[in-house]
């Protein structure tokens, strides 16, 4: 793979080369990129202001059939997406196809967006008034995504933006930024005029600063800690934000739960694409009366899955993304078991076929909700276990952590269930499902510290990505 930079419609090469590497075999180089300076980004922020008022004002029917075409087009190459993503992140093929389609589906929803209803209309306190609240785009959008959903995240916000008549500059995370190329290219090929849609590769600070800076709204995904830099810097000038951040979030499992769905549940949410989703389980909080028997029954279940390279025909789990979060996943271990936790499954890297970032599915009991092992977001396959006495315990424990992104509950009392999804302060809340899993036509996002602005997805899009305007009209007494 070799990708540019795309601003103004040209693929421009940056000064700055650098490759990515498969995280399932680090003797493999799998993309020739480079990053662009801070002129060429300035230059895409220009384009992309030039280009918004046509794009804002373009033939509705036009501008839907575009993101129309821009889905059928992943779909077509979703095999081709999935097999780099799968090389450049290290999700299993099924997975990275899967994302794929995924990002298709959020392009198809867009164009929907694009031809529905975007205003309402008020009967005034005054004889001889109307009132109309409409919509207009907000201007030039700044989308800045991490390096877990790599074809997804950006297409959702991209699909998103473009659906409401803005223009975009796109900054894809530099371990990643195959996917993003790829899209660039689908949206050229679709027809979307030059400028409405920029791709800048760079360093995140950097590249960061100068799109916060001269954008109107900045949608962004991330760590917590780069949130609140880019909100910091955001306030300078005031450019609208929506973060979607960290989390940490909780399972809880009490004694009336159906055992396996239990298990399928839990294992799904802390294990499942590597536990790199922002909404994977990382803590399971478990009542007494059933905890032994669900941590017995977990540990087997990590014990048995193949982790392995991501294009193997029997891998379940593949490998880390890359190697600073895989060295953090190691020292988050190593930092559990001395604040007292006890290793019930995998806590280590693992052997490969390939020399590869893979690690064990991680299982971690006897640990308090107050540790810093519930507290951390960790980002990887690791889930920690805290038994607890009661509901109401459990739904403290669940509350007790700064992160408020998704929770779950596995019970077969509605009550308790309802009990639950009441008082969890979590932006997204579960019923005997994955905590992870989320579906594209309602919001996505979590309460602060997880999350700052407008949800994403859904209705929440229009949200975002317009600005209302209220307009009296004195059409006179009739
Ligand atoms: P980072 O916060 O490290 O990076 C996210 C993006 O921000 C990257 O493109 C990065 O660029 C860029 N960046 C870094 N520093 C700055 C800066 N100062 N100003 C502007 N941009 C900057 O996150 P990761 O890529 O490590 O992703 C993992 C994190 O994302 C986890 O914490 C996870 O929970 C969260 N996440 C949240 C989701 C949600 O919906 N709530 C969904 C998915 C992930 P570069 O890396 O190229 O320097």
């Amino acid at each position: 793979m070799k990708g540019a930079n795309y601003i103004d419609g040209r693929w421009v090469d940056g000064a700055v080369p650098f490759d990515t590497v498969n995280p399932s075999d680090l003797d493999e180089i799998v993309g020739h990129y480079s990053k662009v300076g801070e002129a060429e980004v300035r230059e895409a922020m220009a384009a992309a202001r030039r280009a918004q008022p046509a794009w804002g004002a373009f033939n509705m029917q036009a501008r839907a059939d575009i993101l129309h075409k821009v889905a059928d087009l992943i779909k077509s190459r979703a095999q081709d997406i999935g097999l780099l993503l799968s090389r450049e992140e290290g999700k299993t093929l099924p997975e990275g196809v899967g994302e794929a389609l995924r990002a298709a589906q959020c392009f198809q929803y867009a164009a929907g967006d694009v031809v529905r209803a975007q205003g309402e209309w008020y009967n005034s306190m005054r004889d001889g008034f109307n009132v109309l609240v409409t919509r207009e785009p907000v201007g030039v959008v700044a989308a800045i995504t991490p390096w877990n959903f790599p074809i997804a995240l950006p297409s959702w916000k991209v699909a998103g933006a473009l659906a409401f008549g803005n223009s975009v500059v796109l900054k894809p995370s530099s371990f990643v930024p195959g996917c993003a190329v790829m899209l660039a290219q689908i949206l050229e090929e679709a027809g979307v005029p030059a400028g409405v849609f920029n791709l800048v590769m760079g360093d995140g600070r950097a590249t960061g600063n100068v799109m916060i800076d001269e954008a109107d709204a900045l949608t962004f995904t991330g760590g917590t800690a780069t949130g609140r830099t880019v909100l910091t810097r955001a306030a300078e000038t005031m450019t609208k934000c929506q973060l979607e951040l960290g989390g940490k979030n909780a399972l809880v499992v009490l004694d009336d739960a159906d055992l396996d769905l239990a298990v399928d549940i839990a294992s799904n949410g802390a294990w499942i694409q590597t536990g790199q989703r922002c909404t994977g389980t990382e803590r399971l909080i478990v009542t007494r009366g059933i905890h032994d028997a669900f941590v017995e029954r977990m540990a087997k279940v990590a014990a048995g899955y193949r982790v392995g390279h991501a294009l193997d025909a029997d891998t379940q789990i593949g490998p880390v993304a890359n190697a600073p979060q895989f060295n953090e996943n190691l020292q988050f271990v190593v930092d559990a078991r001395a604040e007292g936790a006890e290793v019930a499954a995998g806590g280590g890297a693992v052997e490969g076929r390939t020399r590869g970032l893979f690690m064990a599915p991680t299982l971690l009991v006897g640990t308090k909700p107050e540790w810093r092992c519930n507290q951390h977001e960790s980002f990887g396959p690791i889930a920690s276990v805290v038994m607890v006495e009661d509901l109401d315990e459990a739904i403290h424990a669940a509350n007790a952590c700064e992160y408020k992104l998704s929770s779950g509950i596995a019970t077969t009392s509605l009550k308790n269930a309802e009990r639950f999804r009441k008082a969890s302060q979590a932006g997204m809340v579960t019923v005997n499902a994955p905590t992870a899993g989320l579906e594209y036509h309602v919001p996505l996002g979590g309460r602060a510290p997880s999350g700052y602005g407008a949800r994403e997805t859904g209705a929440s899009t229009a949200e975002f990505f317009t600005e209302s305007k209220t307009s009296y009209i004195n059409h006179g007494a009739i």
